[in-house]
């Protein structure tokens, strides 16, 4: 069983894609949660249980992963999103 595995942009674990939400930055720059995790785009991931993503407005995790300074108004989208 070798499952796909990527890195948290928060604490840098490499997990199993199921145990991680994608986050994905578009052609036209907009930042989402891809929920069908099939979007195109620039993709990170953030685990999807832990703390990871209430710390992702503290260490600014999309401003490093995207090279841009992201909007707190895309942090929030996304902390509510995954706050569901
Ligand atoms: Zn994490």
């Amino acid at each position: 069983m070798n499952k796909p595995c990527r890195m948290c942009m928060v604490c840098r674990e490499r997990k199993p894609k199921n145990e991680l939400v994608r986050v994905v930055k578009n052609k036209s720059g907009e930042i989402n949660i891809d929920e069908s995790g099939k979007a195109e785009g620039r993709g990170a991931y953030i685990c999807k249980e832990g703390d990871c993503y209430t710390k992702i407005i503290k260490t600014k995790a999309l401003n490093k992963t995207f090279h841009e300074n992201v909007s707190p108004l895309v942090y929030e989208k996304i902390l509510d999103k995954l706050n569901k």
